[in-house]
């Protein structure tokens, strides 16, 4: 399943080692269901990865890896370029980031809205992305919309709020250079 199908993802509270994740997605099927997953599942099963790598996102850098890692994945990361990432806007910085920091996400035909919390800084940023943007490991839009808006923590009580706020915000364009 692509990670653009997925609505929401939302850590639950408790287990910690392995963090456990809610997910929300649109099924094949045609409704929404919720499914559980690990950390590990999450974020580095999209990657090709096994469990024990560790990327150190609050410095942006490959601090250790596990031996699973990837040497396709590790050189790409070496290089700066990362998995995923999105545009904080109470930073003004682009960021990488990876799926378990997606709170909310609604695919269109076209993009993708995402609402990520910040790795670094906790805060929510709203940003508007390609499809592959989300889906594909290692390929970040040049250029995502962002939306100029402080975010209190509770704004989004409901995947309904997010929509009804994400289609009637204005985007402003920013560019996804993490360098
Ligand atoms: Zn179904
Ligand atoms: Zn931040």
């Amino acid at each position: 399943m692509p990670l653009s199908a997925f609505l929401s993802i939302e850590q639950l509270p408790g287990a910690a080692h392995p963090a456990v994740f809610r997910v929300r997605f649109d099924c094949g099927c045609g409704s929404e269901h919720d499914g559980l997953l690990t950390h590990d599942e999450l974020d580095w099963a999209p990657l090709g990865l096994g469990a024990g790598a560790y990327l150190n996102l609050m410095t942006s850098r490959l601090d250790s890896v596990g031996d699973e890692l990837g040497e396709l994945a590790a050189g790409h990361i070496k290089r700066g370029e990362w998995p995923w990432s999105f545009f904080c806007f109470p930073e003004e910085r682009a960021r990488p980031v990876f799926p378990s920091s997606f709170a909310l996400l609604t695919a269109t035909d076209g993009p993708v809205g995402l609402a990520v919390r910040c790795p670094s800084c906790r805060r929510l940023s709203l940003n508007l992305v390609s499809q592959p943007h989300v889906d594909v490991p290692f390929h970040n839009d040049r250029e995502i919309g962002v939306v100029e808006h402080l975010f209190a923590e509770d704004s989004f009580a409901t995947l309904d709020e997010f929509r009804a706020e994400l289609w009637s915000s204005s985007f402003d364009a920013r560019r996804l250079a993490l360098a």
